[in-house]
């Protein structure tokens, strides 16, 4: 039996792992992918109080490497649901189930995609959603960028290193990402912004050869010729299979304020995958705390 179950190992989980472990309780993180979610693939965060920069993989390592040394245990597995059985949270996997006394959901949000033809069928031949996952295959061709918050803006910047020339395509003529990166891509030479244009298209045989692209303004359709494409428009969660446990809103993100507290008792919701307002890092991480102080308290009775 653990005391606190906590299903997936992004920054909030690891959080609230850190905190757990620390107060005593035998606690576990349950992840289906990659331990340090979301924020691995940043290239470089520099709005994390305290650290002026560091890439998002060290940072997720770091985070896992402090959890681990505490003697949090972490396993590899996808969750596939979780039931209730008389106050007993039990979290199943395909091949295991794990009893806890408490259970924190730390899910995150998955990439969104664009919707648009060949999308699905050309991903991993030019079409992508991790820049620095896949940025170095680019090296000197023409790319473009899909979005306008701070992931576009940053993969952007990420790719003008390596690629010719990156287009940075945005359905509005204003960005929602950190200004001084905007900045940053305006002084570059080779950074074209394509604004008040949303992605029809993409063309390509076996990868990625052109996109069909629209200008709202002037409702003109045009081509551009880019080997890759990288979709940075984002995020959705991935909360069905908790549907039946907890309250979910409209978009799919769990019902719970800033106690990370939800509609069942002794379940709590923690990060990207609940209600709010600001996704950030250190929301994130903030929320790992006040879940697992939560937790802590249920479990005190
Ligand atoms: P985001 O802030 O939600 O931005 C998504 C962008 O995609 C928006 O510009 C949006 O346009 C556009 N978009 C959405 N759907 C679209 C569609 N169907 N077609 C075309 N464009 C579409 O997502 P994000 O950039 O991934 O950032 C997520 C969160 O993580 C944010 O809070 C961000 O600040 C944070 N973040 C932090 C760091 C860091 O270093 N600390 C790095 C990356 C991200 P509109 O603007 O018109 O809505």
């Amino acid at each position: 039996m653990y005391d606190i179950g906590i299903i997936g190992g992004g920054t909030a989980g690891m959080t609230a792992a850190i905190y757990g472990q620390r107060a005593g309780k035998k606690t576990i993180i349950i992840e289906g992918g990659t331990f340090g979610g979301q924020i691995t693939s940043s290239p470089n965060v520099e709005n994390y109080p305290g650290i002026a920069s560091v890439s998002g993989s060290e940072f997720s390592m770091n985070l896992l490497d402090q959890a681990v040394k505490l003697g949090v245990e972490t396993v590899t597995e996808q969750v596939t649901g979780i039931r209730d059985e008389n106050g007993v949270k039990v979290i199943c996997t395909p091949g295991k189930e794990y009893a806890c006394r408490s259970v924190i959901l730390a899910t995150g949000v998955t990439h969104r995609h664009l919707g648009v033809p060949n999308e699905e069928r050309l991903t991993g031949a030019g079409v992508s959603y991790c820049a620095t996952c896949d940025g170095a295959f680019f090296r000197g061709r023409d790319v473009a960028v899909v979005g306008g918050g701070s992931t576009a803006l940053q993969d952007a910047e990420f790719l003008s290193n390596y690629c010719r020339r990156v287009y940075l395509i945005h359905r509005r003529d204003e960005f929602r990402g950190e200004d001084n990166i905007v900045k940053r891509l305006e002084q570059k030479d080779n950074v074209e912004f394509i604004l008040n244009t949303t992605v029809q298209e993409i063309i390509g045989d076996m990868s990625v050869e052109r996109l069909i692209l629209n200008n709202k303004k002037s409702g003109k359709q045009f081509k551009l010729e880019v080997s890759g494409i990288f979709i940075a428009v984002g995020h959705i969660p991935q909360n069905e299979m908790f549907a039946e446990t907890v309250k979910l809103d409209g978009n799919g993100f769990i019902l719970a304020a800033e106690d990370c507290v939800t509609s069942h008792p002794g379940i709590f919701a923690a990060g990207d995958c609940r209600t709010k307002e600001v996704r950030q890092l250190t929301t994130a991480a903030a929320d790992g705390a006040v879940a697992a102080l939560a937790a802590c308290k249920y479990i005190a009775g």
